[in-house]
């Protein structure tokens, strides 16, 4: 494997894996591009040393072959725009001849962007041959879709294969992502706090348990704290609760006792009389919350108690949100956090932010600016830190040579 800052691109016709899917509305407009700037200084470093680039991405979750609603040709306009005014030509399918044709006519400077790669299903099922085919369209391979490195597709992982180790590489986004990662995993000063919130607790287990054996402090929020409550045989009244999850609530409150890690779960929280913006709400103890009501959010001494934790540690790393927060009347507890988590990092704290969610939230509050690291990465974000290696990362760095 090759680095990218110190690859010469010049005169190379470069393949990038970038994730762009985006969201689209109605119109075909793009409502959020942060995939796609967040790719930006990697295709523009290539641009400018006199590299050509050609883009290959999937948008959307196309079933049966080719779909306009999930053609790539939609977001052409806007990436002219964010390259200001490079030229970027499209290529109606991302394997063939037409793309064959454009990639060899392509100057330096210039870019192609390829058709959806998921209009064939031989990309989901990894397939070596398609793999092999899109690999004839660049003399070197990049991949900078951390979004996608959870995958073993074919032009996420796969298509490594058909490159020598000095002709495939990460992209910033990715080094950047990976450095992050490896940090708070690896490298974390202490003490490191780990703030998961979210609606279940099943979805949140592995990475739980991975940080367990990490984390000094791990603050529990969001949906899942309730099935903790029920599990130690107290009243959570409507809140949300995956019963068969109690025994392994109780594992893991178990577990990090004998290991020494604090576990924070929200004393009170702001309950609801129904989950709807509307609803009649009050504040209690989140281990006394009267039936017919559910708890939608952390309340004021969670709030405290969690800020005191978070304002102590040197590492934080925050996953999912700590309440409702779509929805005005419960977004408090989430603001709060966000805020408590910026404020730490003005006093030196590291502070990775990651998965849909936090993500979203953060935005929300404007606060993206005020962390150290907001990954791009839902899933491959949480399968990073549940302790798996992502096939995407894998297939550069230990892929066979051919
Ligand atoms: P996740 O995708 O697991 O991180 O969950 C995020 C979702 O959990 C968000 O849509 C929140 O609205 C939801 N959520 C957070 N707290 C609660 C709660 N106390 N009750 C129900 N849903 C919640």
């Amino acid at each position: 494997m090759s680095t990218f800052s110190s690859y010469s691109f010049k005169g190379k016709k470069v393949l990038i894996r970038v994730d762009f899917n985006v969201p689209l509305n109605d119109q075909f407009e793009i409502t959020d591009d942060t995939r796609m700037t967040a790719t930006l200084p990697t295709i523009k470093k290539i641009l400018e040393e006199g590299g050509s680039v050609i883009l290959m991405s999937h948008l959307g979750r196309p079933k049966t072959g080719p779909e306009d609603k999930f053609s790539l040709h939609h977001i052409v306009y806007h990436l002219v725009k964010l390259l200001n005014g490079a030229t970027v030509k499209f290529a109606n399918d991302c394997i063939g001849a037409e793309a064959l044709e454009k990639s060899a006519a392509l100057k330096p400077g210039e870019v192609l962007l390829l058709e959806n790669v998921r209009f064939y299903k031989e990309e989901e099922k990894g397939d070596r041959a398609f793999a092999e085919k899109l690999s004839k369209l660049g003399d070197v391979y990049v991949n900078d879709a951390f979004g996608t490195a959870h995958r073993a597709h074919a032009s996420t992982a796969i298509i490594a294969d058909f490159f020598p180790a000095d002709k495939k590489m990460f992209g910033l986004l990715m080094n950047a992502e990976v450095a992050s990662a490896e940090k708070v995993l690896h490298a974390a000063e202490k003490p490191f706090t780990a703030i998961i919130g979210g609606a279940k607790v099943s979805d949140k287990i592995l990475i739980i348990e991975n940080l367990l054996e990490r984390a000094t402090d791990i603050i529990i929020g969001g949906g899942m704290a309730y099935t903790f409550w029920k599990a130690q045989g107290k009243v959570i009244g409507n809140s949300l609760c995956e019963d068969d999850r109690m025994p392994l609530a109780l594992e893991i409150l178990a577990k990090a006792k004998s290991k020494g890690v604090h576990i924070h779960l929200p004393i009170d929280s702001t309950i609801a009389d129904k989950f709807a913006p509307d609803a009649q709400t009050t504040n209690c103890e989140s281990f006394g919350i009267p039936s017919g009501w559910m708890g939608l959010d952390i309340g004021q001494k969670a709030i405290a108690d969690f800020k005191e934790v978070i304002l102590k540690s040197k590492t934080i790393l925050w996953n999912g949100p700590m309440g409702v927060f779509e929805m005005e009347k419960f977004q408090n507890g989430t603001k709060s956090i966000a805020l408590a988590v910026a404020e730490a990092t003005t006093k030196g704290a590291f502070s990775l932010v990651g998965g849909g969610d936090s993500v979203a939230a953060i935005n929300k509050f404007n606060l993206s600016e005020k962390v150290s690291y907001v990954s791009t990465g839902g899933g491959a974000m949480l399968e990073y830190f549940e302790g798996k290696e992502l096939p995407g990362i894998a297939a550069i760095k230990n892929s066979q040579l051919v």
